[in-house]
């Protein structure tokens, strides 16, 4: 078989099918579908009683049979529920679509295997669309084995493509490939690590012989995923590091000291010195810096930006600072000038609303040089933006940019400049090194003295009228409060409150008070008039979505409320909780869901209420997700799709991988012996998005 022709030829599939694969899951050839990995497996090689069940399991396999169909509701509410019991307990089955094709072929007094995901509701187990097969036709359960499980749409499933036809559709490859097919991996590589090779790792992983088997083959797939996003970073930044020098920012001048001196309005914490430090040995040591800027929401990075752009203009060149919204822009331009005073420095604003009158003058002065520092929007990136100098770039809250935004702005010189990308969104150490490869971190990893830790409490629901109770408490004594919504508007899907009934309840609960409303559906400026209200204290509380959730500044706001709070992820969670506890005043965070919660969530709020560290945080959001129910909406959170490996339980072998292709790329960087054949062919065939991601570094 060819691998790579169209999957539409492959039995089984036919052009619906194929275009369904290609659309939702990019699955074009027969090498695709290989590479579509199960995301688990279920041991089907036992029957549960339906009295030892609990809603912890993901999967139960029962015998037993259909005691009696119901249907409740109408058109398009109706739906199909079949009383199912196994002689030591019962069960609800429930089926939305197709009900006419189950009424018809399923029968009571007749046995049944079911099989599916049991939950639990007023105490009463259920499973929607369960598989169901007839008793007498299933091989008997100790030669069901592993069944894998594979990741579908939404969109597939209504069409009938299942995970259950994709196996179907594997089953032939898989038949065919048994006789060997091209390994990615060099002989000596395989060799020192024992690894399995390609053709029986994608049997196994498909359709495993036993579960040792399956362990093997997965592991090999993992060590073979990490090790090719490695090299990829490794080889890339070996290359930038050959072909590109950077400026040389030999002193430390008149503008650094005297800002130092006589500006500095604080002392600067021990951490921002350090990154300081690190900030100026890159720059002076005549190669290119590249350096990530990791701190929790408060620390205080701009300060350290600011100091770092000082450097580059004491050596006569110029910096600029790029950040993902007007307001932020806004907000560095006046907080930089704040800073510095009558210092000398020249620095200007760009952004989206700066007028063309003005935009002609500032274009001018930066050619000529005047210009020393430029902070702005994406309105940076603009061709006619033409710097005399450029000598450091700064990213804030760089996750908000795409990367072509970003590489546009360094491809302003002939030589690229320093780069600071900056983050409040703390990385664990495994992901930065997938993400970002070579790239040098740094961190705040301490918060300015003085600041009271955020105070977070877990409320249900029903404890709306004592919240509005509190709120009204500290609108009265001064303060603002933030209120954000998972939706805009309501839905009839989802049990979730919205922004829209919220800022209507909010009106008349407190009529008194003025409230601003912010979403992304807004237009730009209607979205600036409204935050800039509630910034200048002219309303007191602000409902949002989560457009809130970046870096916006307001020291008064003393408390946010997160409605839905189950809707959204720990990391997010964090970022919005980051919008207060930046004023003197004590801050809160309250989490609001309803009173029944999934086990997973309920740990979210506990590690919410339990600590302020993002980078604990972090650490916990990515474990938490383990490898994912894939099925679920939550988003990975990387910018790539890791189709195996999972950096929350690999971060050893991730190590390994990385040092393997880093002792690699030393003896061949190139990769052209002949051994090393393999991974050059490879790495060309990789087209992901890792390979951009390197690029910025
Ligand atoms: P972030 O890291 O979230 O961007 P900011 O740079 O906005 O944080 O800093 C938050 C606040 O802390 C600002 O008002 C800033 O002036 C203040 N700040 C920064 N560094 C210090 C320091 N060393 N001591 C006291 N306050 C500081
Ligand atoms: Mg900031």
């Amino acid at each position: 078989m060819d691998l790579l022709s169209d999957i539409k030829f492959l039995p089984g599939v036919g052009p619906k099918k194929a275009d369904l694969l290609s659309m939702e899951l990019g699955i074009k050839n027969a090498e695709d579908l290989l590479r579509h990995y199960p995301y688990k497996y279920v041991d089907r090689s036992r029957f549960y009683y339906l009295h030892e069940i609990s809603e912890d399991m993901p999967f139960i396999q029962v015998k037993g049979q259909i005691v009696r169909f119901e249907k409740v509701g109408e058109g398009h509410n109706q739906r199909l529920t079949a009383i199912f019991t196994d002689g030591h307990g019962s069960i609800e089955l429930v089926w939305f679509k197709g009900i006419k094709f189950v009424v018809e072929k399923f029968h009571t007094k007749v046995d049944y295997v079911i099989f599916g995901k049991p939950s639990a509701f007023n105490g009463r187990f259920s499973i929607v669309h369960p598989e169901i097969e007839l008793a007498a036709k299933m091989p008997p359960p100790e030669q069901m084995g592993l069944q894998p499980f594979y990741n579908t749409s939404e969109k597939m499933k209504s069409s009938f493509l299942n995970s259950k036809t994709i196996q179907k559709i594997i089953f032939p490859i898989i038949q065919t490939i048994k006789t060997g097919i091209p390994e990615t991996l060099p002989a000596y590589v395989l060799k020192k690590f024992g690894l399995l090779n390609l053709t029986e790792s994608l049997v196994n992983v498909h359709f495993p012989k036993n579960a040792d088997l399956l362990n093997k083959a997965r592991q090999r797939l993992k060590f073979e995923e990490l090790f090719y996003i490695q090299l990829n970073i490794l080889q890339q930044t070996k290359w930038r590091d050959q072909h590109y020098t950077g400026y040389v920012f030999g002193q430390i001048g008149h503008f650094f000291n005297t800002f130092f001196k006589d500006h500095l309005p604080f002392e600067l914490t021990n951490a921002q010195k350090r990154v300081l430090r690190e900030i100026r040995i890159d720059v002076a040591s005549g190669r290119q810096m590249n350096r990530l800027l990791q701190g929790d929401v408060g620390s205080g990075k701009t300060l350290v930006a600011l100091m770092a752009m000082l450097m580059a203009v004491d050596n006569g060149f110029q910096a600029c600072i790029m950040a993902p919204t007007e307001i932020l822009a806004n907000q560095h331009f006046v907080s930089l000038n704040e800073f510095m005073g009558d210092l000398g420095v020249q620095v200007a604003l760009l952004t989206g609303s700066t007028r063309p009158k003005d935009r002609v003058v500032l274009h001018e002065r930066l050619r000529n040089g005047e210009l020393n520092i430029l902070i702005g929007t994406h309105a940076l990136i603009e061709d006619v933006v033409q710097f005399a100098n450029l000598g450091l770039v700064v990213i804030d809250e760089q996750h908000r940019f795409g990367v072509e935004q970003r590489s546009k702005l360094w491809k302003k010189n002939a030589q690229l400049p320093h780069v600071l990308v900056m983050t409040a969104t703390p990385i664990p150490r495994t992901l930065a090194m997938t993400v970002y490869g070579d790239l040098s971190i740094s961190v705040i990893d301490e918060l300015p003295p003085g600041r009271k830790p955020i105070q977070t409490y877990h409320y249900y629901e029903t404890k709306r009228q004592a919240l509005n109770g509190f709120i009204a408490k500290q609108v009265e004594a001064g303060r603002q409060i933030y209120i954000v919504y998972p939706l805009i508007q309501e839905s009839e899907k989802v049990d979730l409150q919205n922004l829209e009934s919220g800022f209507e309840y909010i009106s008349e609960t407190f009529p008194k008070y003025k409230v601003s409303m912010v979403h992304g559906k807004l237009k730009a400026k209607e979205k600036d008039f409204q935050m800039q209200k509630f910034i200048t204290g002219e309303t007191q509380i602000m409902v949002a979505t989560t457009v809130i959730e970046v870096g916006v500044n307001v020291p008064n706001a003393s408390v946010m409320v997160i409605e839905s709070a189950q809707r959204f992820g720990l990391s997010q969670l964090h970022q919005l909780r980051g919008r207060v506890g930046r004023g003197a005043e004590q801050s809160f965070c309250i989490l609001l869901t309803g009173y029944k919660l999934a086990s997973e969530t309920r740990k979210r709020m506990e590690i919410m209420v339990r600590t302020n560290d993002g980078f604990e945080i972090s650490e916990a959001d990515l474990k938490l997700r383990g490898p994912g129910d894939l099925e679920g909406t939550q988003q990975s959170g990387l910018p790539f799709d890791l189709k195996i490996a999972n950096l929350a339980q690999d971060g050893k072998m991730l190590e390994i991988a990385r040092n393997v292709a880093r002792e690699i790329l030393e003896t061949d960087p190139q990769l052209l012996e002949n051994e090393n054949r393999v991974m050059a062919n490879q790495l060309k065939k990789m087209k992901t998005n890792t390979l951009n991601w390197g690029s910025i570094s």
